[in-house]
């Protein structure tokens, strides 16, 4: 019964992060109805429900039957899948658990944004930034350790921030900087510093996969924060097996 509430808000909510995905990193506003990417043609609330009308229309748009991103249903499924397997995964109590919802949320929106458009955009960080000063609240209200918790931001952040330096910002965007501080802050130094490892063997592997596909050049970029997403989501949480697998690996 939860695991179905689960999955079918997880699809409406996917629904909204569509709308965020596409917007923010346009600075649009997130008010106002939806139009066909296509024609332009305002869309009815029928148009809109998530994936009922994805499979109605058979993906296409009912105004000029041009095809439907199908991101936008597979975005809508991701998140309810992944709703319901953060409930399921996680040892935690309800309230902490919807709390990782809400970061998930942000981290598909920071994912498809960056693919997409190449920016992470600040609001989302922002809203990130709130749900794990909320978890660090809930989880332990001990104060004391949040000074730490900020000072785990600072290292994590700094080898970003040097690769964005040094490469002048072609490497790294200045997003990618503020990101990987809220990594640090989210999982600790140790984790944290786990999170960056697994992000630059993901993209390294994508990378030389893209290039010899053909699909990207040497001197093409792609975005990092998406590589950065799938490292924090990792550590969030499978992050005491992959210590456990680190610890016996590399004999720390
Ligand atoms: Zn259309």
């Amino acid at each position: 019964m939860v695991l179905t509430f689960l999955f079918f808000s997880g699809i409406a909510i996917g629904s909204f992060l569509n709308v965020l995905i596409d917007r923010l990193p346009q600075e649009r506003s997130i008010n106002g109805r939806s139009v066909c990417d296509n024609c332009h043609h305002q869309l009815a609330w029928y148009d809109l429900l998530p994936l009922v009308s994805f499979i109605l229309l058979k993906g296409k748009c009912r105004y000029c039957n041009n095809k439907i991103p199908s991101v936008l249903p597979f975005v809508e499924i991701l998140t309810g899948v992944i709703f319901v397997s953060i409930w399921l995964s996680i040892e935690k109590t309800p309230v902490e658990k919807i709390i990782y919802l809400g970061i998930m949320a942000c981290l598909i929106v920071i994912f498809f944004a960056d693919a997409k458009y190449k920016i992470i955009p600040d609001s989302i960080q922002v809203a990130l930034l709130i749900f794990s000063f909320l978890l660090f609240y809930v989880g332990n209200a001990d104060l004391r350790s949040l000074p730490n918790q900020i000072l785990s931001g600072f290292f994590v952040m700094l080898p970003i921030l040097l690769i964005y330096l040094a490469t002048k910002g072609r490497g790294m965007g200045f997003g990618d900087v503020k990101f990987s501080f809220i990594i640090g802050l989210l999982l600790g130094t140790i984790s944290g510093f786990l999170a960056l490892y697994i992000a630059f063997v993901i993209g390294a592997v994508i990378g030389v996969i893209l290039i010899l596909a053909k699909k990207k050049k040497l001197k093409n970029t792609i975005a990092f924060g998406p590589f950065l997403v799938l490292g924090l989501g990792i550590m969030l949480v499978w992050g005491e097996k992959v210590i456990e697998w680190a610890r016996k690996i590399y004999g720390l």
